[in-house]
This record gives C-alpha cells, sequence and structure tokens, in this order.
C-alpha cells in the first residue's frame, strides 16, 4: 500500500530522530509529544487518513504509475482537465481542514516530487535517473518533504555571492551553502538555507537553487536526502503552540503551527543517487520555468488561497452579523473587497485550469499567467483583508476573555457583558478568537508574512508577471490606432 495513515507517518517522524533545534535545545524525544509540534503532526495524521476514509478515499488518492496501488493525489501526474479539476479539489479538501492556514501540506512539495519526477528529459543524462528514483521512492512509502530554496539574508547585494566566490573566503566563513568538495560517494554542502517551513517534520528535504542567476558551479545543486542524514540540522524559530493553553483560547495556533527553520548543512554528503543537478548554471537558471515547478506550485498554492478567502468572508459575515452592523454601508462595502477577492481568485483559477497546456514532458500545466495574477495580487490583497476584519471587529479583538475566565467567579459578568446580539458570550467570543487567532495573534501575524512572502518576494514576482506577459500585439494595438484614427 502506498499510502499511510496518520500513525504511520508520525511514527516514522518520531523515529527519523531529525536534529531539530527549539527554543535553544535540541529535541530529544519524540517529536509528536514535544508542544512545538504534537498540533500540527496531529493535523497532517488527519490529512493522510483521509486517504483511507471511504468517504474522501478517490479524491485524494490516485493509482501508481504501474497501476498497482493507491497514492497520494499531488504524486499523480495531470494528463487530462479533469486531473487538474480532482487535483485543485483534493487541495481544497485538505486546505479546508485548516481553514487554509497550512501552506505545506503533504501535497505542496509532493507536487514538486511529481513534477521533477516527470520530467527526466529536463536533467542531464547521469541524474535523470535521481531524479525519478526520488519519486518512486516517494510514491511508494509516501514520503513528506519540506524544501529550502533561498539562502541566509545576511547580504542581498546583487554582487554578493560573486563577491564571496573572487574572495575565496575560507570554508569556516561560508553562509550560504554551497558544494564545498566531491567525494566518490557524493558531494559534500556546507552553508545554511532558509527557510523550510515544517523542516524536521517531513521525511526528506528537498533542495533546489535559488533562482538568482550564479556563476560560480558550487551554488548551482539540486538534491533531495533524507531529513535525519548526518550534519543537517532544523533550527527552528520561536513556536507559538507550545506557549498556548487549549483550543478555545487559540484555536488555529494550537492544531496548525508548522515552524519555520534555518537549514544548516553541516559538511553534509550528499549521495550521487540523490543529486539531481550539480555545477550546471544553465539548468539551475531554468529549473522552476523550464518543467513549470513554478506553475505547478502555484496551482496548488492559489487553490488553498482561495479556500483561505473563503474563510476570511465567513468570519467577517460573522463578525459583523454578531454585534449587528451588516446594515452599514461601509461595512457591506467592506464585506464587498473580500467578496471581490474571492471571485478574483476563483476566476483566475479556473480560467489557469481551462488553459492548461500540455510540456514537452506530458504534464498538463495549468495556464501560467493567470496563476502569476493570483499569487501576486494575493500577496499585496491579503493585508487588505486582514485589515478588514480588524475594521469590523474593533475593540471586539481586544475584549477577549480567556477560557478560563469563563470558569472563574467573573464568569458571570462575562456572560452578561460580552453577549452577541444574537448569541451567547461564549459563541460571541469563541468567534472573535477564531478571528483574532487567523489574524492577530503571533500565529495571525505569521500568516500575513506567509501570504506576502511564502513564494517568494513581490516585487520580484511581478517583475517576473510583467517580463512574462505578452504585450506585444497590445502595443501594436495602439501604435496602429495612432496610425488610422485621422479616418474617423
Ligand atoms: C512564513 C514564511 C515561510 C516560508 N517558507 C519557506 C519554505 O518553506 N521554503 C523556502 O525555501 N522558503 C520559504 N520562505 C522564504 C521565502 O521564499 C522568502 O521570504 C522570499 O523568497 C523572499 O526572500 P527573503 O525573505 O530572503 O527577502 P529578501 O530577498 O531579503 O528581501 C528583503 C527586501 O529587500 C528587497 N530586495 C532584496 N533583493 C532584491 C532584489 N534583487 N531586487 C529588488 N528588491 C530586492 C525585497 O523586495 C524586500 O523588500 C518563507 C518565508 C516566510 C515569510
Amino acid at each position: 500500500m502506498a499510502i499511510v495513515l496518520g500513525k504511520q507517518y508520525i511514527e516514522r517522524i518520531d523515529g527519523l530522530n531529525n536534529e531539530v533545534w527549539i527554543d535553544g535545545e535540541r529535541v530529544t524525544g519524540k517529536l509528536s509529544e514535544h508542544p512545538a509540534f504534537e498540533g500540527i503532526l496531529r493535523t497532517k495524521g488527519i490529512l493522510y487518513d483521509t486517504q483511507h476514509d471511504r468517504n474522501t478515499q478517490s479524491l485524494v488518492t490516485g493509482i501508481t504509475p504501474n497501476g498497482t496501488e493507491r497514492m497520494n493525489f499531488a504524486f499523480e501526474q495531470p494528463v487530462t482537465v479533469n486531473d487538474l479539476k480532482k487535483r485543485r479539489e483534493a487541495t481544497q479538501l485538505w486546505a479546508r481542514k485548516s481553514c487554509g492556514t497550512v501552506g505545506r501540506s503533504p501535497d505542496y512539495i509532493n507536487t514538486a516530487i511529481m513534477t521533477l519526477g516527470s520530467s527526466p528529459g529536463f536533467f542531464e543524462k547521469k541524474y535523470a535517473n535521481n531524479v525519478q528514483g526520488v519519486y518512486e521512492q516517494a510514491v511508494k512509502k509516501d514520503l513528506s518533504f519540506t524544501h529550502t530554496f533561498i539562502n541566509p539574508q545576511v547580504n542581498r547585494s546583487p554582487n554578493y555571492l560573486k563577491f564571496e566566490f573572487l574572495n575565496e573566503l575560507n570554508k569556516k566563513d561560508i553562509i550560504a551553502a554551497k558544494v564545498i568538495d566531491e567525494t566518490e560517494e557524493g558531494i559534500v554542502v556546507h552553508g545554511a538555507r532558509l527557510l523550510a517551513t515544517q523542516g524536521g517534520l517531513t521525511d526528506e528535504v528537498l533542495v533546489l537553487p535559488t533562482g538568482s542567476a550564479t556563476s560560480d558551479p558550487s551554488y548551482a545543486y539540486a538534491f533531495a536526502i533524507p531529513s535525519n542524514t548526518k550534519g543537517l540540522k532544523f533550527l527552528c524559530r520561536e513556536p507559538y503552540a507550545s506557549k498556548v493553553s487549549n483550543s478555545f483560547d487559540h484555536p488555529l495556533t494550537a492544531h496548525f503551527d508548522e515552524i519555520d527553520s534555518v537549514v544548516v548543512f553541516d559538511h553534509v554528503l550528499v549521495p550521487w543517487d540523490r543529486v539531481f543537478l550539480y555545477g550546471d548554471a544553465e539548468r539551475a537558471a531554468g529549473i522552476y520555468k523550464d518543467i513549470h515547478l513554478n506553475i505547478m506550485l502555484l496551482f496548488q498554492a492559489v487553490s488553498r488561497q482561495v479556500v483561505k478567502t473563503e474563510y476570511l468572508l465567513g468570519l467577517g459575515e460573522a463578525l459583523a452579523q454578531s454585534i449587528a452592523i451588516t446594515e452599514y454601508s461601509h461595512v457591506q462595502e467592506k464585506l464587498s473587497e473580500i467578496i471581490i477577492t474571492l471571485e478574483i481568485m476563483k476566476a483566475l483559477l479556473y480560467r489557469a485550469e481551462m488553459g492548461a497546456t500540455k510540456n514537452e514532458f506530458g504534464t498538463l500545466v495549468p495556464e501560467a499567467i493567470p496563476l502569476m495574477t493570483a499569487s501576486s495580487y494575493y500577496q499585496n490583497i491579503y493585508p487588505r483583508l486582514v485589515e478588514i476584519l480588524h475594521l469590523l471587529g474593533a475593540s471586539g479583538f481586544i475584549a477577549l476573555p480567556t477560557e478560563k475566565d469563563f470558569q472563574s467567579t467573573v464568569g458571570k459578568d462575562i456572560e452578561q457583558y460580552l453577549q452577541g446580539r444574537n448569541a451567547g458570550a461564549k459563541d460571541r467570543v469563541q468567534l472573535f478568537r477564531l478571528a483574532w487567532d487567523l489574524t492577530m495573534s503571533p500565529f495571525g501575524t505569521r500568516q500575513t508574512q506567509y501570504e506576502r512572502f511564502f513564494f517568494g518576494d513581490p516585487v520580484r514576482l511581478s517583475s517576473a508577471l510583467y517580463q512574462a506577459y505578452d504585450k506585444k500585439t497590445l502595443v501594436e494595438q495602439v501604435n496602429d490606432f495612432l496610425q488610422n484614427h485621422h479616418g474617423y
């Protein structure tokens, strides 16, 4: 059986003994019993369980390439429009389990693994089998992946990597992970990468080139290795989940804090059979675009963002109803802004699906421009959606008693003074707590930063859209008008 149950996934992660550091300590016990990770691991377990649930199995699983077993839906190479539709619906089913807040559900990087594995012709002959080998293992064992695609933020000057190269810095001065040695067994990678969401909580790590041009071959690499490879360390950010006490007070943080981590490669040996690309600046520059990896990932991301926007709209409307403000025209206008966002995102997603075309590797790839548009648009609009909730909820986001307050001797006062128009105080507070946790708590604030940046810097993504957009015929149309309008 190529699909695991949640319990099997969690046991496997616990058994890896990955080197995970958090709050100044290395985690020594089971990750699933650590307060920072237990919520998100349980949540991921629930997603894996849907693969075995009779009601959802046909949607969230596909049939393995050899036709014998079921596999995670994201590993299925889409070849028809129906495949894309199924992929979207499956992603959205998973996204609904977390109000769209879990960005790295196992369909995200699994989609990248599928895309890589379906495009062996892109890679140098000597590495093509490796890519397919990793894909086949991932399918067979239902593996999960984190990824790290960018360099540490130490110096973003355009000349930094060139400078580092020219100065032949000592190995001890290396910052951005690079290949420092080649042996019979493989390449040796040393340095750091950002920012692996769920780093340490997955079976493997996918490492791809940063996307910025490099003339130094030691930065041109791609590979996937097990998370417990010797020398691999995950340095986690401050956890949010371990600091919360219950689901009433922090309904999202308690279950969906994915954790993000800096990944350190301390002389990590990457075996040759795990190397996808090395020393090949041209392929390194083309890996996202030439096999449409970026577009396949965007299809997953935009599908999830649609779900998240549905929740934002549902929350906004429920908040407004709970304090009876829906009749004010500016409130309706604000809620309409969320409606407009939702409808634009859905329209772009469906248009991408309908405009899909097969690439040279046989993958049916959604149309790029609508997805690039959706992603750039959402990066900018998401903070405004959050602001709308804040504007509607006003002090309701601050006068937020905890579950303990309700249970205390002042509980009666709270019941009396914090009730809603048509709801008891507990229901109203629970609703406001959900909105607060999505938009204002440390978890919620990270959500905003996530939507702004997770797919890359908004400025450079807008530039990419500009460059990809076919403007030629539009300019010709204008020129044509200028030349011919005298005849009116
Ligand atoms: C919550 C969260 C989760 C993430 N998860 C992952 C993950 O799982 N895996 C992963 O690989 N990455 C992940 N990322 C990283 C994400 O891909 C980056 O944040 C994004 O690519 C931007 O890079 P940066 O953060 O280094 O910003 P920087 O590139 O340092 O940008 C900082 C500022 O400088 C400007 N700037 C920098 N360079 C240029 C330039 N060349 N031209 C113009 N302006 C420039 C930017 O516009 C920006 O305003 C995550 C990020 C966040 C916030």
